[in-house]
């Protein structure tokens, strides 16, 4: 057995369960993380590929997400009627009263 393998391997068991750590990179997206989180989840990351994939995915999704909510943003920064528009409308709503049957 390599140097390598078994260094992996004490990490393995040294280091915490996923469930554990798993919660950390959700928090990650919302706030700083404290070094000592930062280093667990380093740590843990040595050894889990599953965290690994984990947070690849997260990461993707919460970039699509991020990406759509600034698209939102953006668009309604530049909906707005002209002037002309508006003006129509008020003097449609003024004359016309709505038909409520
Ligand atoms: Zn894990």
């Amino acid at each position: 057995m390599s140097v390598r393998f078994l260094l992996k391997k004490w990490i393995s068991i040294k280091a915490e369960q996923c469930k554990n750590v798993a919660p950390l990179y959700s928090y990650a997206l919302d706030r700083k993380l404290t070094i000592v989180e930062k280093l667990r989840i380093k740590f843990h990351l040595l050894t889990c590929n599953a965290c690994t994939n984990y947070i690849t995915n997260l990461s993707f999704i919460h970039n699509v997400f991020q990406t759509q909510e600034n698209q939102i943003q953006a668009e309604k920064l530049h909906i707005t009627l002209s002037d002309e528009a508006k003006e129509r409308l008020k003097k449609k709503t003024e004359t016309q009263p709505m038909n409520l049957e």
